[in-house]
């Protein structure tokens, strides 16, 4: 069995930096994912916040990160962890590919898209729901679509479909936008226009999607209009299934609770990036990353 002194399960921004920093410090690391690297990464339209870059594609960023991490660190893609047990003084980690033996773990699992949870959400998945405009935006293009949030990411989505030909129209259930003040000025210079206090009630077609139903929260009003496309973001679920298994502690949301050094309460055991719960952000999750790595080595040097 492969045997390691780290293993990062997860290779997002926090996954890859971790992975750049313990390949670095000379440790034994592998990188795993379930799916390619790069995690909801490789979602993010054009990112603006990024140090050293006015604007970014999430895809580049990833694919140059990627990049540095393989120079130290090898990395497993489309290999999903299934169970992590402790097993003596190592970790017994099981894939649905092979088994690990590691010293220490770094849980780098981020978050999944968190549904509506309305009638004909799951039917018409692919075939007009989607949850990734940049995966799958381009499809749309010169078509009507809706997007279904006010956060960041919701007006980011709605100004990459606008720009890509789609005609968009966001739909909020508030009368203001979480979002921040500069993105909600360029959804007013596109002229994106805004359905605010309306719910989605039900999404509804034959084959694909062709209407959904609009529901207004303070009138109660229904309206059913056509649609091709809905682009759904309406927040997250921190993926903590194996968190959970190795009794780490999370918060009320199921956020891994970690300290400054990104340990969890279960020793050898680190988390960093948006598994970690509070501001969701690209930077936040590489810092953590780092962190996580640095604070495995020092730990690791304590038991050699
Ligand atoms: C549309 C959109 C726009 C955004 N815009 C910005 C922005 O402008 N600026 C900014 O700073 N941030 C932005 N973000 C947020 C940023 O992308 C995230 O904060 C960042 O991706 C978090 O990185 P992470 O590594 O913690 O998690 P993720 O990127 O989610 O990566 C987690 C990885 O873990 C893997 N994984 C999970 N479970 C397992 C398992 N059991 N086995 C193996 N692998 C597993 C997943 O496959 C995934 O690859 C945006 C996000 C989205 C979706």
């Amino acid at each position: 069995m492969e045997k390691y002194d780290i293993i990062i399960i997860g290779s997002g921004p926090a996954g890859l930096t971790s992975g750049i920093y313990a390949g670095r410090q000379g440790t034994k690391t592998l990188m795993i994912d379930k799916g390619p690297a790069g995690g909801l990464g490789l979602e993010v339209p054009m990112m603006e916040n990024y140090p050293g870059y006015e604007i970014i594609a999430g895809m580049s960023l990833i694919k140059e990160m990627k990049k540095q991490a393989l120079k130290t660190t090898p990395l497993k893609e489309m290999e999903e962890i299934l169970s992590v047990q402790p097993n003596e003084d190592n970790f017994l980690i099981k894939s649905n590919k092979g088994e690990y033996l590691s010293k220490s773990i770094i849980l780098c699992t981020g978050n999944q898209h968190r549904k509506l949870g309305v009638k004909g959400e799951d039917k018409f998945l692919g075939r007009g729901v989607c949850y990734c405009a940049t995966c799958d935006g381009p499809l749309f293009a010169g078509k009507k679509v809706f997007m279904i949030g006010g956060g960041n990411t919701a007006v980011q989505e709605a100004i990459f479909l606008k720009n890509i030909g789609c005609d968009v129209t966001l739909v909020h259930r508030r009368d203001e936008l979480r979002a921040d003040k500069y993105l909600q000025k360029k959804l007013e210079t596109l002229n994106i226009g805004i359905i605010w206090d309306t719910v989605v009630e039900e999404i509804k077609g034959e084959i694909s999607l062709e209407t959904i139903v609009l529901k207004n929260v303070k009138t109660s009003q229904e309206n059913e209009v056509e649609a091709q496309g809905i682009f759904i973001s309406v927040g997250d679920i921190p993926i903590n299934k194996l968190a959970k298994e190795l009794g780490v502690n999370l918060d009320q949301s199921g956020y891994i609770i970690t300290d400054k050094f990104q340990k969890t309460n279960i020793p050898r055991v680190y988390a960093a990036g948006d598994i970690t719960g509070g501001y969701k952000q690209w930077v936040i999750a590489c810092s953590e990353g780092a962190v996580a790595a640095m604070a495995a080595y020092d730990d690791l040097e304590k038991i050699y």
